[in-house]
């Protein structure tokens, strides 16, 4: 498996700029911020990053995304987004203006921007359940393709077309762990299939936990009634060894008896 978040692997033509005004990306802000405390967007342990969103600008291929280097920060001002302004699949570049260079997966929004131009909303997340419970049940980009690269873009296309990702807005990239992306009309519609799938499995989890507790306690009960049962057939024993030595000695009394007796 490849864990190469956070490395740029397209070409960057970053052209240094002021920062977008607040009140255009506000709803972008809050659902960055929001994924950010549910810990879909964050860092992991070892230090790499992950998660990013974006917003369409009107109805060009142009779109706004968090920039690179930006997912250990609980709350990201304006000041940490960049416009991404032209792309190029083929060459596998783009040129984004801002603050900051755009995300390292930049080019994977790029491809479903420019495949759908209904979608204006788009979020990647990394989550480790989520992603193994939904692979091959929703679109599923292939094992070998790595994220962030023209393949990918190629591959998402190929989604679109033979496996329905338009309807269900939803994909995990199996050669990206734990790497999932939604989008939508809207951030909110992206950030809803996200958080009712979220919610599924999280109600699949706990009831899998109470099966496991039921199961768990039936097997305590029996455990019980077998060490009952133990102790039941030990005294049982006891009682018949000494029914056994009473007999024993009942015997030698009966021939000292006889011997006795017969003298
Ligand atoms: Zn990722």
């Amino acid at each position: 498996m490849v864990m190469d978040e956070g490395v740029i692997k397209y070409n960057c033509h970053w052209v240094k700029g002021e920062p977008v005004a607040s009140y255009s990306i506000t709803d972008l802000m809050k659902k960055r911020d929001f994924m950010y405390s549910l810990g879909l967007i964050g860092v992991y342990e070892n230090g790499i990053g992950f998660g990013n969103v974006s917003q369409r600008i009107n109805d060009s291929n142009q779109f706004i995304i968090t920039g690179t280097q930006t997912t250990h920060l609980e709350t990201l001002g304006p000041e940490f987004y960049t416009v991404v302004t032209d792309f190029n699949i083929e060459e596998n570049s783009l040129t984004c203006c801002g603050p900051v260079k755009a995300s390292s997966e930049s080019l994977t929004h790029a491809a479903i921007y420019y495949y759908q131009p209904e979608i204006m909303g788009i979020i990647h997340i990394h989550n480790s359940q989520l992603w193994q419970e939904l692979m091959y049940k929703v679109p599923t980009s292939n094992q070998e393709v790595p994220y962030g690269t023209p393949q990918m873009a190629k591959e998402i296309f190929r989604l679109f077309d033979e496996e329905k990702l338009g309807v269900e807005k939803i994909l995990v990239m199996a050669g990206h762990e734990d790497g999932i992306i939604s989008f939508g009309k809207d951030l909110d519609e992206a950030a809803n299939i996200l958080l009712n799938l979220s919610k599924k499995q999280e109600a699949r989890s706990k009831k899998q936990e109470a099966r496991s507790k039921k199961q768990e306690a039936r097997s305590k009960k029996q455990e019980a009634r077998s060490k009952k049962q133990e102790a039941r057939s030990k005294k049982q024993e006891a009682r018949s060894k000494k029914q056994e030595a009473r007999s024993k000695k009942q015997e030698v009394r009966s021939k000292k008896q006889e011997v006795r007796s017969k003298k």
